[in-house]
């Protein structure tokens, strides 16, 4: 019997493969879509071909250069007859990361076209996880890495995306606190599950999947990562910089028992435990070389790890930034909206156990503020995104009170909770198996078979 308030059920039955929705565009006024195949729109056929999908006033048009083939209010559903492909021209990736182009993707699975409260359109993919997975796990790790590696991350992302779908009714993901502390999570897209970029995960449509992938996918199809009755909110990133960071330092401030931080070494290895207690211990960690797994110099090894995208970036376990007086204004202002003036200095008031920053003082001569979390610092110092918030500053000072410059000595590359994506597949290389690496990342959980 079913009585009083009710609790919000999550969408998804979790005894058979789920389908997701993947957010492609939040806003777009017009895209161009191709497609070689005939295909369904609201239900008329449409043949092969190249056409463009525009949104005005509550009405979306799909037209090829003869003029409008199908119109409909609010909503378009464009699926293909035998589950062929649909590209969709000029999808940006990256999106204000260093790393931000324009390409062409291909998708399965149903399109939908909804007009948004603005007029303009939005776009989400439609599709069974483990399809939304191969796409995953094809963009964020190259075919080429270590098997065992590609299975963890296979789970790892399964876990990921359950875990946000399931916690969306409960929780509230965009926070800003006073001091200007901010993050956010997949929670935050209202119209879909996650959206297809870094911010949730890579999705980058069928163009890219191999085989490698699939292969690890079909290993480890239905498979989640536990922990306490619960699936895990599994978070990963590029690269930790030598000790993963806790969950808080991110997000919002609980603790999550299984992402806690962890030195990204055999347990034998000792010299990388040292705490990181006070701004001197950070900067003595910040300039070694600690023996970490995510410590790759072997290029060839790199080269089978990272995605071509990312191949671009050498330089994460340890990294370097010179900016200008000048500068540093610039992108502040330009990033925040508040002229700094002359900036007295950059003033780390909370780190995390990998030395992540996540409040940070600019002081300046006109303004004196507090930013945070770790993605907000890495966002308002640089023109893109700076590779993480672990970083010292030295500013130069030749004259007076008012540096002519800073330098930032960072660590890491990413928000390095949970699974070090470079430190796993390094592990992978030693010849770790994808359990060692789950529980090296998350401590305490095991895998369950979710469905079949
Ligand atoms: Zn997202
Ligand atoms: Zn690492």
């Amino acid at each position: 019997m079913k009585t009083g308030k009710q609790q919000q059920q999550p969408r998804l039955s979790l005894s058979e493969e789920p389908t997701i929705r993947v957010g492609l565009w939040e806003s777009v006024p017009r895209l161009r879509l191709g497609t070689s195949a005939w295909f369904m729109a609201n239900g008329n056929p449409c043949g092969p071909g190249t056409y463009e999908t525009a949104a005005d006033h509550g009405t979306i048009t799909l037209s090829t250069e003869a003029g409008i083939v199908v119109k409909a209010d609010e909503h378009m559903i464009i699926e293909p007859l035998r589950g062929d492909a649909i590209t969709v021209y000029d999808m940006p990736i990256g999106r204000s990361f260093h790393w931000e182009r324009l390409q062409e993707h291909q998708y399965r699975g149903r399109l939908l076209c909804q007009c948004t409260e603005s007029g303009c359109l939005r776009l989400i993919n439609e599709i069974p996880l483990e399809q939304y997975l191969e796409s995953v796990v094809s963009s964020e790790m190259s075919p080429d890495a270590p098997f065992e590696f590609l299975r963890a991350h296979c789970i790892v992302s399964r876990s990921w995306l359950l875990a946000q779908i399931l916690r969306k009714t409960t929780s509230d993901a965009t926070k800003a606190h006073k001091h200007k502390q901010q993050w956010t999570d997949a929670t935050v897209h209202r119209h879909f599950d996650v959206c297809n970029d870094d911010h949730c995960q890579r999705y980058h449509g069928i163009g890219r999947v191999n085989t490698a992938a699939q292969q690890a996918l079909e290993a480890t199809r239905g498979q989640v990562l536990m922990y306490g009755g619960e699936i895990c909110d599994a978070r990963f990133s590029k690269c930790c910089g030598g000790i993963t960071e806790a969950f808080s330092t991110a997000w919002d401030d609980r603790e999550v028992p299984y992402l806690q931080p962890c030195a990204d070494c055999a347990t034998s290895c000792s010299d990388i435990r040292m705490q990181i207690s006070d701004e001197e211990s950070v900067e003595r960690f910040i300039h070694s070389n600690p023996a970490a797994y995510c410590n790759v110099t072997d290029r060839a090894l790199l080269a089978r790890i990272l995605p071509d995208v990312d191949r671009e970036t050498l330089h994460f376990f340890r990294w370097r930034l010179d900016l200008t007086q000048e500068e540093l204004q610039e992108i502040l202002r330009e990033k925040t909206g508040i002229d700094f003036g002359d900036i007295i200095n950059l003033e780390p008031l909370a780190r995390g156990a990998s030395g992540r920053i996540y409040r940070l003082r600019v002081h300046g001569t006109k303004a004196d503020e507090v930013f945070g979390k770790e993605l907000e610092i890495r966002r308002i110092l640089s023109r893109s995104h700076l590779y993480s918030s672990a970083f010292v500053v030295k500013s130069r000072v030749e004259r007076g009170t008012v540096p002519s410059g800073f330098t930032l000595y960072g660590a890491g590359w990413g928000h390095g909770v949970g699974m070090c994506q470079i430190g796993a597949a390094a592990m992978a290389a030693l010849g770790y198996d994808c359990k060692d690496i789950l529980h090296h990342y998350f401590n305490g959980t095991h895998v369950l078979q979710l469905y079949p």
